[in-house]
This record gives C-alpha cells, structure tokens and sequence, in this order.
C-alpha cells in the first residue's frame, strides 16, 4: 500500500526462550565486546536460530571451501518464514551432546570468522531498513539487541554504529543483503500465481538466490547472458566472481518476475 511503512528488519542472532532486549540506536555510543576472553565466549553460538541470505552461501563458500550445492545440502534446512510464497533458509544445527550447536563451532571460536554470516557480524545490532515511499529511498536504523546470556554488555570498550558496521565490515553484507530485500519484496506478493510453492519458477529463483554454481551452469546452458547482450568482460568476470554473478542472479530473478530491473532495457 503507498504510503505504508515497511521495515525490513534483518534479525540478528535469535534463540528460542531468551529475554531480549532492544533498544533504537542513533550516534551514541554503547558499551560492547566480545573477545575469547569473555566467560559466555561461544555461547551465542549454540542452539541460535539462524536466517541465512544468499550473500551468507557466497561467503560461506569461501570459508568452507565447498560449493554451494554442498553448503545447501549439508548446512541448511527450510522453514516457512513471514513469506508464505518463498521457503525461509535456516542453518542447520549438529548436536553436540546434550545441545545442538553451529555447524561451523570449533574448538577455538568460529571456524569461519573471516567469511561468517552477516547476522553474526551484526550482533548486538539488528538492522531494519525504513522502505517508505514518502522517504524517497530506503534509510537504515539499527536496534541495540541484548540477550540476557551475553556478557559483552557488560566490557569496558565504548562504540557507535558506525564504528560497530566498520569493525565487522558490514558495508558488504548491508549493500548485497539490500539487493536480496529488493527481490524478497516481489517474493512476497505471489509471483508464481497458478504454479504454487514448489513449482519450476520458484525452484529456478531459489536457485538463482543460493545455489550460485548451478546458476552459472544454468546461465551457461541456456545462453541467458547472450540473450540479454551482456558482454564478453562481464560474461568473463561472471564465471569466476560468486559476488558479481549473485548481484546479477538478483537483478535477473527480478526480470524474470516482472519487477522493476534495468535488464533486458539495453
Ligand atoms: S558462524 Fe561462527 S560466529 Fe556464527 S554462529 Fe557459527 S560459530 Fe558462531
Ligand atoms: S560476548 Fe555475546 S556475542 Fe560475544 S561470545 Fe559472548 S554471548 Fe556471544
């Protein structure tokens, strides 16, 4: 509906029967840090309750070493989220005694700190995106997330947003997750109509968004970059960069739904 608000918010790192608390954030600055020398080191890490969103498979693929296929079938389940027309892609916890915990939980910490999620790189933060026509364009605002288990409120360390988003490196996450939202907006109006969940234009979107190296091979077979008059640098760059061929996976998945792309405008 014009004129609606509409936020988008990326939750942060949940957990089943935890108080959390959150608290709107502008400049100021809040206490927060989290290091292996805090006693609840890891704890966030077990038994959370994951999204995760295309960039996540892209980077997870470098951290891991595996291809997208495997990232999908061995670390991810599907739930019905808040859109009823497109599966929610949630990490898939291991057991590990009496609890069950992250996949990519090592002895150490996080065996894929550099390539990690976005959600755990935003944590405490939790991003919403105000979407408001009358705003002219979308504008960021982040909440301060407290779980009653995290002990980092509690250091010395003194940050704002600005300095959080730059020491996690969330400028790239926060962009690719803003191309993803722009899709998932379509996503939620029914697109598929008669074809129902499941059916081939859902299954080729949902490749399109998380399984990267099917996509190539899919673009490849069926000439979709020729047809579109890509060119040949672009369709070069494509086959070797995940990043750049998922930002076009979404533009073409939008395309391919009827929605605003400037694909297939040349
Ligand atoms: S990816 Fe790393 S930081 Fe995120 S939940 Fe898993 S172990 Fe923890
Ligand atoms: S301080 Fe918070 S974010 Fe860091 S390990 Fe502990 S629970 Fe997790």
């Amino acid at each position: 509906m014009p004129g609606q608000p509409f936020f988008c918010r990326y939750e942060g790192m949940k957990e089943q029967n935890q108080q959390v608390e959150r608290t709107p954030l502008g400049e100021q600055c809040f206490p927060f840090a989290c290091h292996p020398g805090v006693a609840c080191f890891t704890r966030c890490c077990r038994g959370v309750d994951l999204d995760l969103y295309p960039f996540d498979i892209i980077e997870l693929k470098k951290g891991l070493g595996i291809g997208s296929e495997q990232i999908m079938r061995n670390h991810t389940r599907l739930s019905r989220g808040a859109n009823p027309y497109f599966p929610t892609v949630k990490l898939k916890l291991v057991e590990c005694g009496q609890e069950f915990v992250c996949p990519f939980l090592g002895e150490q910490g996080c065996s894929v700190y550099h390539h990690r999620m976005g959600a755990c790189r935003t944590y405490p933060l939790e991003r919403a995106v105000d979407r408001r026509i009358e705003r002219g364009r979308a504008a960021d605002c982040y909440f301060l997330t407290k779980h009653s288990y995290c002990l980092g409120h509690y250091e010395d360390q003194q940050v704002n947003v600005r300095q959080w988003l730059r020491s996690q490196r969330l400028a790239e996450h926060n962009m690719m997750n803003e191309l993803w939202t722009e899709v998932d907006t379509i996503l939620r109006t029914n697109p598929f109509k008669g074809e129902g969940s499941g059916g081939p234009t859902q299954q080729l979107v949902f490749m399109a968004c998380y399984n990267i190296d099917g996509f190539r091979n899919f673009v490849l077979e069926h000439g979709v970059l020729e047809s579109l008059s890509i060119a040949g640098r672009q369709r070069r760059c494509y086959q070797r960069d995940d990043k750049e061929l998922l930002k076009f996976a979404l533009e073409w998945v939008k395309h391919l739904l009827g929605g605003p792309s400037f694909l297939g405008r040349r």
